[in-house]
Order: structure tokens, then C-alpha cells, then sequence
């Protein structure tokens, strides 16, 4: 028989195939080598792009040459565009707003091949600590109250450029799956009095079935409601609501788990494509939650949304995230590396 679980944040069901879980070899992701070619985010290319919004640099280079180490840059074919008023209006029973936004991309690095496991803690830290600084720079904006940062490597997680890129998009209204989190976690506050996510922290702490790693501030976990196989989540210890305002002495711990955690996906499988998101509060007074704790989501594209999901809104997940969290524990980090 397999089993139903429930999320005690979003109320989502989930369908878990306990009975004949999925190996790792079972699914048939696709993989993926370097096309190569002119790529405008290696170094050389910095004409390519728009001019560079933020970056961290090498002493004595120019903004928009080589010498970077992490480059910011407007996304060149933006999904929200920065001019402009919100003007929310309705249109019958419709409601809409002009597509006012912002869409920056942050380079991770000046290497085309290298991606998070192959990078240096150090090198990780600067990606990390420019995340934080470009949000808190676009949270001066009013218009925006939400900043959604994420991530896609591989062709089959959506990312069109192979070099990798992490991107923000700055939204003029808060993304639904997170007012649902956001609810949900708000709920669970009002009635117990504590965060959702501090106790779910905790409880996987304690029974240590789904944890993959753990240091002094952080905390990488296969979530007892996954949606995806192999989903995982990387969670702070402290309770903090913005992804933000960490403290700078964390974000050596986080740069460690979150390249230890990459790299032993990328260990059990060879190369996928993955996505990873950051969930973060609200920003500028729109449904910010005392109850709501920040947190990274990682999902290798292994599985396709197919009808039942989509009709539903329950998953399917073929391994449940025990089996998950064991595979991934039990890869060693050394050989990462995979190519
Ligand atoms: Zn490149
Ligand atoms: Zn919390
Ligand atoms: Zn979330």
C-alpha cells in the first residue's frame, strides 16, 4: 500500500510510493553536456550583457571587463520590466496590473563549467553575500513586495544559458505558493504559538530519518511531504524570516551545506538539471508573518508534471524521502565532481 501525507504548512496531499520505491538508477533524467559557444557571461563577453549593476571585482578592473569574481546584470529579455507605476486595475471580473518589476541575473562565476560543487566555500560566500546585498537593495523599491531568488541548471530545469546564473526577480505582489506557506505557517502560529518551521526543525533533528547534513547553523533535509523525489530542503536554525537579513558570520555555514548538499545530488545522479528557489518573507508591509522562517528548496528535475498532478494538486512521489535522505547521506562528498 502506498501513503498519503499531508503538509502541516500548505494542507498539500502527497501520494508516496512506499511499497516499490524508485532507486536512484530507476529514473531516467536527462543529463546533460556543454554546447560551448559564445557565451555572454564569460569573461571577455561583458559587452554582451547589460551593463553590470553590481559586481565583486578583482582590485584595479573596470565595471564591465574581466576581473570579476560574481557580476550582476539586468536579465536582457526581462520577464517584468523596472520603469514604470503599478497600475492594478480591473477588467471585469479580471484583475490585472501593468508588468512592473525588476529581473536581475548574478553570474556565479567566471568559469563556464564550474557549478556550485566545483566552486570554493569562499567563492560560494561571494555569491551568497551578493544575493543579500542586491536584495536588500531592491527591497528600497516600494513597488516590489516580493523577491523571488532561484535557480536553474539544465536545459530541463529551464535555464537557457549552461553558464550558471542564479536569478531575482522583484514581483509588485506576493507569488501564491508563498501566501500559502505563508497562511499556513500563520495558522500553525496562531494556535501553538510557535514557528512551523522551528518544530518540523526540531522534530528532524530528533528522529535524524530524513536529514542529510547538519552544522552549527543549518540544517539540509529530504521534507517529510515532498513533491519531488530527491527534494530537499536547507533550513537555518535561528528563527529569521528574511533570507536577507542573515547575519554575515552564517554565511560561511551556508556556502558549506549548500555546496556539500549539490554536490551529493550530483553524486547519485550524474549531472541533472535542478532548480532551487529561496523562500523568503514578503517585503514593504504585504503579508509578512511572524510564523514564516526562510528556507532554500532544491529540486533535481528527475520526474514531469503529468495529469493526475496537474488536475489535482496531489504528487506523486515515486521514492519516498526516508529512502531519499539515506542515498544522499550515505554519498560521500569527496569524488563530487561530476562532469
Ligand atoms: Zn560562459
Ligand atoms: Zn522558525
Ligand atoms: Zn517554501
Amino acid at each position: 500500500m502506498s501513503e498519503l501525507r499531508r503538509d502541516p504548512i500548505g494542507g498539500r496531499w502527497v501520494i508516496v510510493d512506499t511499497d516499490h520505491p524508485n532507486k536512484p538508477e530507476d529514473y531516467e533524467h536527462e543529463s546533460h553536456g556543454w554546447r560551448g559557444g559564445t557565451c555572454p557571461f564569460c569573461y571577455g563577453s561583458e559587452s554582451l550583457t547589460p551593463p553590470e549593476i553590481e559586481a565583486i571585482r578583482n582590485p584595479h578592473t573596470s565595471p564591465n571587463t574581466p576581473g570579476w569574481q560574481v557580476r550582476v546584470v539586468a536579465n536582457k529579455f526581462p520577464a517584468l520590466q523596472i520603469e514604470g507605476d503599478l497600475d492594478r486595475r480591473g477588467l471585469g471580473i479580471y484583475d490585472m496590473s501593468n508588468g512592473v518589476g525588476a529581473h536581475e541575473v548574478l553570474i556565479e562565476t567566471p568559469y563556464h563549467e564550474k557549478d556550485i560543487p566545483d566552486l570554493l566555500n569562499p567563492e560560494i560566500e561571494n555569491i551568497i553575500s551578493m544575493l543579500c546585498r542586491r536584495a536588500l537593495d531592491l527591497i528600497k523599491d516600494k513597488r516590489f513586495k516580493y523577491i523571488m531568488i532561484f535557480k536553474n541548471y539544465g536545459p530541463a530545469a529551464g535555464a537557457s544559458l549552461e553558464h550558471p546564473h542564479t536569478q531575482m526577480i522583484a514581483l509588485p505582489m506576493v507569488p501564491k505558493s508563498v501566501m500559502e506557506e505563508i497562511k499556513g505557517a500563520h495558522n500553525y502560529f496562531e494556535f501553538r504559538e510557535r514557528c512551523i518551521f522551528c518544530d518540523m526543525l526540531r522534530q528532524e533533528i530528533q528522529d535524524r530519518e530524513r536529514v542529510i547534513i547538519e552544522n552549527k547553523d543549518f540544517l539540509s533535509f529530504c521534507p517529510f511531504v515532498s513533491r519531488f523525489p530527491f527534494e530537499v530542503w536547507i533550513i537555518p536554525k535561528k528563527h529569521s524570516g528574511y533570507f536577507c537579513h542573515m547575519p554575515a558570520e552564517e554565511i560561511p555555514a551556508l556556502a558549506m551545506i549548500l555546496k556539500e548538499t549539490i554536490s551529493k545530488i550530483k553524486k547519485v545522479f550524474a549531472n541533472p538539471a535542478y532548480n532551487f528557489i529561496i523562500h523568503t518573507s514578503p517585503i514593504n508591509g504585504d503579508g509578512a508573518s511572524e510564523g514564516y522562517h526562510w528556507h532554500i528548496e532544491i529540486m533535481p528535475k528527475l520526474t514531469r508534471i503529468a495529469g493526475f498532478e496537474w488536475g489535482s494538486g496531489f504528487y506523486v512521489v515515486p521514492t519516498p524521502p526516508e529512502l531519499a535522505a539515506k542515498y544522499l547521506r550515505e554519498m560521500s562528498q569527496s569524488s563530487a565532481k561530476v562532469t
